[in-house]
């Protein structure tokens, strides 16, 4: 039996149903390789757990919604479940699912000791005060508190959350518990046990593939960077910072522009004073489109699943994509991008910058125990830079594109580990 895609018309695909196409179409070509048994590869093809929650949330004018929520547990064979919580309204089941495989894989790519979880709730977080906010949070997390837990299964912020988000997490599943849980959250705000260097992990992790892909000085080399959130921004100033010339970025609102050259710092100030990029006085605007189709010489696809597609991979002028975002390419775009010669650093190796911190500050977080800055960079700059390195000289070796090479490291791993403790019963 192969891993089957469920047949579906086009036009009712939904973009979280397109994210799992493409999550199982990579894990398909994995598994094809390492010669997988279809029991074997049902069994990666198919979460473990799978938790679809109604979150009750009462409004400021006293009114009461109910939206969807969602965790699940896609493989904990080789440790607890990790994974962000997303909120956005169009988040639904198929989309967290293929967030947790990618988790699964990529923390197997990386050697940290976790299996892959995501959860979400399709709300617009911008539509909520923040005591909505805090309540919604708070009832989803009562919600889907049988199955988190520091042994079990820890999030951590993704899409619309935050480390306020964590923090109301922590609190809640620490009045439950009876005692403070720190562990059961990663990128908490720093007074709850969050660690020194989470806040700028992912976005460092994608500076060091980039300058690693680059394989040469980043001087000038052009940039332009999808989405101005917790992973693009940083990721554009980590970059700036080495030399590089970000010449456009964009958020929800819109896309800028300036062929001198953007001033990164003074660009995030203006976003955080105004919501956005947009508007932003010392550059033009562009439209979204656009933006993937500039001539430069790198680009940071930061924000969504799905952006770079069959349609639009034919005028990608940049010759290396660095992905921040989870899914941002389809696998028909990954064919046109290969065979038009341009290196695709992959999402599992290129953002796991996130998920090596948070996994420090857990065993922090476990230990009661902090360490410095300096040395959480250090692990962090030692695991990108050794993972890095395995799926470059494996893709040289078989032939294959980065995002083949890093899933077969990772799926093969996680094989592995099946294959070590065998079937219960
Ligand atoms: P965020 O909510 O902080 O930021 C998302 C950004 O994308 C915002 O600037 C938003 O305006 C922008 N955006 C949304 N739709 C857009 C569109 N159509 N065009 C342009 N911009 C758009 O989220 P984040 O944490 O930065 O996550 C971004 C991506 O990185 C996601 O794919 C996420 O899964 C992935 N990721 C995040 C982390 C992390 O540590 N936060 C770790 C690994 C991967």
């Amino acid at each position: 039996m192969s891993i089957m895609v469920p047949s579906k018309t086009p036009a009712l695909i939904t973009p979280g149903q397109q994210a799992l196409d493409s999550a199982l179409h990579q894990l398909g070509h994995a598994a094809e390789h390492l010669g997988l048994d279809d029991g074997l590869r049902t069994m990666l093809a198919t979460p473990r757990r799978s938790l679809t929650v109604s979150v009750p949330v009462r409004r400021e004018d006293g009114r009461m919604d109910v939206v969807q929520g969602f965790r699940v547990q896609h493989n904990v064979s080789r440790g607890p479940a990790k994974g962000g919580i997303r909120f956005h309204p169009s988040t639904d089941i198929h989309e967290v699912t293929a967030l947790a495989m990618w988790m699964t894989w990529k923390c197997a790519l990386v050697g940290i000791p976790y299996g892959g979880a995501k959860g979400g709730v399709s709300v617009d977080p911008a539509a909520l005060t923040t005591r909505e906010l805090e309540r919604l949070t708070r009832r989803y997390v009562n919600e889907i508190l049988p199955l988190i837990g520091p042994e079990k299964d820890i999030p951590a912020p993704d899409v619309g959350t935050d480390e306020q988000t964590m923090a109301w997490i922590m609190d809640t599943y620490s009045v439950n518990a009876g005692y403070s849980v720190p562990g059961v959250v990663t990128g908490k705000p720093m007074t709850l046990g969050g660690s020194l260097g989470r806040a700028g992990a992912t976005s460092r992790g994608v500076q060091i593939a980039a300058l690693a892909a680059l394989g040469r000085s980043p001087d000038g080399v052009t940039v332009a960077v999808q989405g101005f959130g917790k992973v693009g921004a940083l990721a554009a100033q980590y970059l700036a910072d080495v030399g590089c010339k970000v010449v456009a970025v964009s958020d929800v609102r819109g896309a800028i522009y300036s062929p001198t050259g953007l001033d990164i710092a003074d660009l995030r100030a203006h976003s955080a004073e105004t919501g956005s990029v947009y508007g932003y006085r010392h550059a033009d605007a562009m439209s979204h489109a656009d933006l993937f189709e500039l001539d430069v010489d790198l680009l940071v696809p930061a924000a969504l699943e799905g952006v770079i597609t069959e349609e639009n991979a034919p005028r990608v002028r940049a010759r290396l994509i660095v992905e921040g975002a989870n899914g941002p390419t389809t696998p028909e775009a990954d064919e046109i991008l290969a065979a038009s010669g341009t290196t695709v650093v992959p999402d599992i190796l290129a953002n796991a910058g996130g998920v090596i911190v948070s996994y420090l500050e857990w065993v922090q977080n476990m230990q009661a125990f902090s360490w410095s800055a300096a040395e959480v960079e250090m692990k962090l700059r030692d695991l990108m830079q050794s993972a890095y390195g395995e799926v470059k000289s494996l893709a040289a070796e078989k032939g294959l594109t980065l995002r083949q090479a890093a899933h077969l490291i990772g799926v093969g791993r996680v094989a592995e580990a099946h294959q070590m403790r065998g079937l219960y019963p």
